[in-house]
């Protein structure tokens, strides 16, 4: 185990670590790339952070989980990239906030299985039918690492961008206080419409699916 912790003195509870940081110029404004390493492992995961969050209350944040599919292919099967683009230009034009980008593919069950999966939606199965198939849960995705990287950023309570109940309850039992919800951006589209009707009945996701207005 290395002993060459520059930022704090590590407890054995400890999941992450700060590898690397620096400002990162970008279309939502000038933030900071964070990236944390799962300790022991090379696994990383990056936030992109805007204004100091230490010591501060309600800070909007959105625990987002990667989505190769729809964020660099462009599908248009869900909803990631719209939600994550949305989560950037909010925090953005907020004084402060941060975007947790979590590398757990297809709820966490790596881009290969999801694949897997979406050639059973091709044929006819549901988002959960399909992963139930493969013999995967509903949703595999952890929060503990989202968890740890907000203690280390150190913000006392957050307003969390999400329409998903679940997400909020798993980082409270993590020991995050969830202020508020901030609704996220759920556009629907005819390939996506009956994933986000499906998400919406399985996992009481909150979601409006009324046509989204673009302000001028
Ligand atoms: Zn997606």
């Amino acid at each position: 185990m290395s002993t060459a912790h520059l930022h704090a003195v590590p407890r054995p509870t400890d999941l992450v670590e700060l590898y690397a940081e620096a400002p990162l110029p970008t279309r939502h404004g000038l933030l900071r790339a964070i990236v944390f390493r799962e300790r022991g492992t090379d696994k990383e995961h990056v936030v992109a952070v805007k204004g100091e969050l230490r010591g501060q209350e309600s800070v909007p944040v959105r625990v987002h989980s990667e989505c190769l599919t729809s964020e660099i292919l462009g599908s248009l099967k869900c909803d990631c990239r719209e939600q994550l683009e949305h989560a950037l230009d909010l925090i953005g034009r907020s004084e402060r906030g941060a975007v947790i980008y979590l590398r757990q593919e297809g709820r966490g069950i790596g881009l290969g299985n999801k694949i897997r999966a979406y050639a059973l939606q091709a044929r006819g199965a549901d988002t959960y039918e399909a992963n139930r198939a493969l013999g995967f849960g509903d949703d595999l995705r952890r929060y503990d690492i989202a968890a740890q990287m907000l203690k280390q950023l150190g913000a006392r309570s957050i307003d969390l961008i999400t329409n998903n109940p679940a997400k909020i309850a798993a980082l409270e039992a993590e020991g995050v206080v969830v202020h508020r919800r901030i609704p996220s951006l759920a556009k629907t589209n005819p390939h996506n419409i009956g994933y986000l009707k499906t998400k919406r009945e399985r996992t009481g996701h909150l979601i409006e699916l009324a046509e989204q207005k673009t302000s001028a």
